[in-house]
């Protein structure tokens, strides 16, 4: 089963996108959080337009992904968790712990070096947050955390199982908790315990620094929690906080050429350390 299942990876992946970024567009429609400033219309064919020339850079420079990484290691017995001998489903288990783990602190410092945050405030100058931010990422940012998914999956000798799974739930997660959903505060507050509500990553798209420096999980929601970066909500509520960062607030910034260009343009300040 598991080699079909491989063989039909990137199946796999479009179907649960498609699925969940179906499921999540429809929820906002019926229930959703705040009033968008700026709507889907200016925002979407360039977010979309985004994923999709990701997807093709990512099969076109790396055809196996990471699953095949895990593939290649998995056959030779190489990584940690094959070296301490660990049991099979739960080495699968720990292998996606620490993989979100490598994600949080990526995340974080993507946050803190100046150049990387050139890269990666193209996700935060979306002037909206929805289903659509969750799958904004600049190209260059999309093949470094590639790269580093390779070298922690190497190194930890990731089941490809627990790859593909993992692959696939930050996908999910990523929709789910950048879109604009209504949740009552009662339900926010057990799921948050579980995995990232949407009410708890907006907190991470506000303008504030302080705000944008704080949240940074995507799936798991105890790395914050254990590292002191945890910030419950917005200090202006939901609906009266600014989303997006100081540098980029013309609408014309929405446009694909313009986000692709981002992280060439201006001096690369906003980010804690500069
Ligand atoms: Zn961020
Ligand atoms: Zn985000």
């Amino acid at each position: 089963m598991a080699v079909t299942l491989f063989a039909h990876e990137w199946a796999v992946r479009l179907g649960a996108f498609s699925v969940v970024f179906a499921a999540m567009a429809l929820w906002e429609l019926r229930l959703p959080k705040r009033t968008l400033t700026f709507g889907r219309r200016p925002r979407w064919p360039a977010n979309l337009g985004i994923v999709a020339l990701d997807s093709v850079l990512v099969r076109i420079l790396f055809p196996t992904a990471a699953v095949g990484v895990a593939l290649f290691c998995e056959a030779r017995g190489w990584g940690l968790l094959p070296w301490l001998g660990i049991p099979h489903a739960l080495a699968a288990l720990l292998a996606v712990i620490v993989l979100d783990l490598a994600i949080y602190l990526q995340h974080a410092l993507f946050h803190h070096v100046p150049m990387l945050w050139r890269l990666h405030r193209m996700h935060h100058a979306d002037l909206d947050i929805d289903v659509t931010t969750g799958v904004r990422f600049h190209p260059i940012e999309i093949v470094l955390s590639m790269l580093i998914k390779f070298a922690v999956v190497a190194a930890a000798g990731a089941p490809a199982l627990a790859v593909l799974i993992f692959e696939v739930l930050l996908n999910a997660t990523s929709m789910f908790n950048h879109s604009n959903v209504r949740m009552p505060p009662t339900v926010d507050a057990v799921v948050r315990r579980l995995v990232v509500t949407p009410d708890m990553h907006r907190v991470h798209h506000s303008i504030i620094r302080a705000e944008t420096d704080s949240n940074f999980g995507f799936n798991f929601p105890w790395w914050d929690r254990l590292f002191g970066t945890y910030r419950a909500q917005p200090r202006e509520g939901h609906d009266a906080m600014t989303i997006g960062i100081d540098a980029f607030r013309d609408p014309t910034e929405l446009r694909l050429d313009r986000m692709l260009l981002q992280p060439f343009r201006g001096d690369g300040k906003g980010a804690s350390a500069g």
